[in-house]
């Protein structure tokens, strides 16, 4: 043959625009072809452990057949349909996802948690002024957030390197500091979450409590770099504050849903708190298809219907709530019930968080924190004055990670406004053996790290 067939990375160099470039940290691409249970294998033959399950959303790893099955069959019957009208899986799931939520939640679908996230902030304006309050429209949010990259779910989205060149100028967007108790902001790890949740009533009193509409959180941060409470005090208070001012909380569960903390959901670690807006999607179908889900309560749904027909929600995705996508949906749902792997990631949690937490006796590991299957490792080049290790230092661990067949994740930002964290959330159903290998490579590069830098 005249012409040399070209190889993919190669065409992949020519055609494709990649989001993100942490993933290819050591300066060529990573070209997946297939997988198996929690690990893939790339177009050069070699295995790598997915230790972020993709972007945290292949929460049951590859090769689920019952899944596979159950997208094929929906499409043999019935391929595609709008929900301007109805359809069976997506009545189905509205259903199971009410009932999840402990019952009184109404369901409206979307193809991930951007536009999820953007269909709550529309709904939480339309309905406070349907109820009243037209004034009522500020979204508040939280620094190290991340709620989707449309320019509304981006407005949300608290991380300065992530919008610094789109001139994201949405008003009514405001945010606050989470709890971050390794670095607090506002004194010490008993008083952060605290103080934190009294931030938000000041802030919403500065504001003009009239003028806010909604606060979104995600229970846990993770993109943002695995941030959380120490304690449920926290969310007890945002509850209550939420309440007093008529304020509705939408948690952003698009990655603490389904398993990933040790709870069917989030915001379960919090005793009495709940959200009046929760945002789902990735482990929603456990990567296999996309969806996304906002599940409303009741009560706002009902000042939707009052005066008649002109209280209509005037929102509709093509795609959101695609039959394949809620059958595969419904099946990831049964698969986690049936196998219990809610109460598998509790059950193991302190077993990897212990083996994790050993970590910081090496010299630039400053914190590791997390929760179910959701860990944060942050990196310092000083543990005393906790400056962030170097991006070229962290990009050079992730590097040798991927080297020995481990795919960490390293939240979005870049040093020094949040980007020495590294992220690991792997699949739900990995094996106790990868688990080992997991937390054995991070030793082998850790170990390997230090010695460098004491050279
Ligand atoms: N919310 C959170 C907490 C996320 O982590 C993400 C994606 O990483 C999103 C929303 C946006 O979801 P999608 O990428 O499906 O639009």
């Amino acid at each position: 043959e005249a012409e040399t067939k070209r190889s993919y990375s190669e065409k992949d160099q020519d055609y494709l625009w990649h989001g993100m470039k942490p993933y290819q940290a050591n300066g060529t691409p990573l070209i997946a072809e297939s997988g198996k249970g929690s690990w893939f294998t790339d177009t050069a033959g070699k295995r790598y452990f997915d230790g972020v399950s993709g972007l945290w959303c292949l929460n049951l790893g590859h090769g689920q057949e019952e899944i596979i099955e159950a997208a094929a069959n929906q499409m043999k019957s019935l391929a595609y349909f709008p929900l301007s009208f109805g359809h069976k899986p997506a009545i189905d799931l509205a259903e199971k996802l009410s009932e999840l939520l402990g019952g009184g939640y109404r369901s409206f679908f979307a193809n991930g948690g951007s536009d999820a996230n953007e269909t709550a902030f529309k709904i939480a304006r339309q309905h406070h002024k349907q109820s009243g309050n037209p004034e009522k429209t500020k979204i508040i949010s939280r620094y190290r957030a991340y709620h989707g990259n449309s320019l509304g779910a981006l407005a949300a989205t608290a991380q300065a390197n992530r919008k610094i060149k789109y001139d994201v100028n949405v008003p009514g967007f405001v945010h606050i500091p989470p709890p971050y108790a390794y670095r607090s902001s506002f004194g010490s790890y008993e008083e952060d979450d605290l103080r934190a949740a009294e931030y938000l009533e000041q802030t919403i009193l500065w504001e003009g409590a009239e003028t806010v509409a909604a606060f979104i959180m995600e229970p846990i941060i993770s993109g943002g770099g695995v941030i959380h409470p120490q304690s449920d005090i926290y969310y007890k208070k945002v509850r209550e504050i939420c309440t007093r001012y008529n304020v509705l909380l939408i948690l952003d569960e698009v990655v603490s849903g389904f398993g990933r903390t040790g709870k069917v959901f989030g915001y379960m670690h919090g005793d009495g708190f709940f959200p009046d807006i929760i945002t789902l999607a990735k482990g929603l179908t456990a990567g296999y298809l996309p969806l996304g889900a906002t599940c409303v309560h009741e009560s706002i749904y009902q000042s939707f219907k009052t005066n008649g027909t002109t209280n209509h929600f005037r929102h509709i995705s093509t795609y959101g709530g695609h039959p394949a996508s809620c059958a595969v949906a419904l099946k990831t749902i049964e698969i986690i019930e049936r196998d219990q792997l809610v109460n598998r990631v509790a059950r193991l949690e302190q077993t990897i968080l212990r083996k994790l937490h050993a970590l910081t006796s090496y010299s630039f590991v400053g914190d590791v924190r997390g929760i179910g299957f959701l860990y944060g490792i942050e990196l310092v080049k000083d543990k005393q004055t906790k400056e962030p290790l170097s991006d070229e230092t962290i990009k050079t661990i992730v590097a040798a990670c991927q080297k020995k067949g481990l795919i960490i994740g390293k939240n979005g930002d870049t040093v020094p406004s949040g980007g020495n964290v590294l992220i690991i959330a792997p699949p739900l159903t990995s094996t106790e053996d990868d688990l080992t290998f997991l937390v054995k490579t991070l030793n082998e590069v850790f170990s390997e790290t230090d010695k460098e830098a004491s050279s």
